[in-house]
């Protein structure tokens, strides 16, 4: 059995899984370079498909980002497990945004929920908005309604697709196009990690992509709605995205594994959830 027959998707490595690890780097790295130089999202995706065997999830988020990558998939009719969490506090629009993409390309996303009993244990411990009074709070809402869900789609994965981009915020500047993830044990890749906002709203443009209506209306990152607003003219992307926190640790812990990032100091508890 060769090291890579070995790697069991989706579960972390033991101790002593070094060798299945350094495989897995060596791979994504290889897959980082192919992508590096291919130009279109379309060859992308199809590179992906064709140098990673076994489940390929992308998980959408249903942003402008995640349906550029949702329509090449679609494009090149590769064969990946699209699927987006509900947290149960989505904005009405981002549900029209699912509705939308589900006509335009004649095909389910599978939604994934939350588990219900850890939802109605986090609202009793710390009330229905009780993510807006500490930082430890709100991670703790995105793990249960975010984090937790996501990890069991992707077990058993072998590969784990995202619209992260570089330009988004100083947390994604370093962002590669593919890397082995140790925690999930599989290669994340980010097909669109060097692309631009304008070339990103070009390709939406040309090829017609259905996209949130609240792009529009000064919300370039679309979260949840108690927990995103609109960005004023000049600001950062990612600003209206749990405003109140540190500019550089807004991350809900879907594409953080060290705290360090995560536990961003809280600057103030007075912005209500948008
Ligand atoms: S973004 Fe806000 S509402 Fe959504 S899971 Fe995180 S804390 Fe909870």
């Amino acid at each position: 059995m060769t090291s890579r027959d070995a790697l069991v998707p989706g579960q972390p490595p033991t101790a002593g899984d070094s060798s299945m690890a350094h495989d897995g780097h060596a791979r994504a790295n290889q897959l980082d370079a192919k992508l590096a130089r291919l130009h279109s999202l379309e060859d992308r995706i199809r590179a992906i498909r064709a140098a990673i065997s076994g489940r390929i999830a992308f998980s959408s988020s249903l942003g402008i980002e995640d349906q550029a990558v949702t329509h090449a998939i679609a494009e090149t009719k590769a064969d990946i497990d699209l699927f987006t969490l509900d947290t149960g506090r989505h904005f009405p629009e981002t549900l029209d945004t699912l509705f939308e993409t589900e006509g335009r390309y004649g095909f389910k996303v599978r939604v994934v929920f939350p588990d219900a009993r850890d939802v109605e244990d986090l609202v009793a411990s710390d009330g229905i908005y009780g993510f807006r009074y500490s930082v430890d709070a709100r991670k703790a809402c995105c793990d249960v309604r975010k984090v937790r869900p996501l990890n069991k789609a992707l077990a058993g994965a072998s590969a784990w697709i995202t619209g992260l981009r570089r330009e988004q915020s100083v947390g994604r500047a370093d962002v590669p196009f593919a890397s082995y993830d140790p925690h999930l044990n599989l290669i994340k890749v980010n097909p669109i990690a060097d692309w631009s906002l304008a070339f990103l709203e070009d390709y939406i443009s040309t090829h017609k992509v259905p996209i949130n209506a609240l792009h529009a209306k000064g919300f370039p990152s679309i979260g949840c709605q108690p927990c995103t607003r609109a960005v004023l003219p000049g600001e950062d992307i990612r600003a209206g995205r749990w405003w109140w926190e540190n500019e550089n640790g807004k991350e809900c812990g879907l594409h953080t594994h060290d705290q360090s990032e995560a536990d961003a100091p809280l600057v103030t508890t007075t912005g209500h959830a948008a």
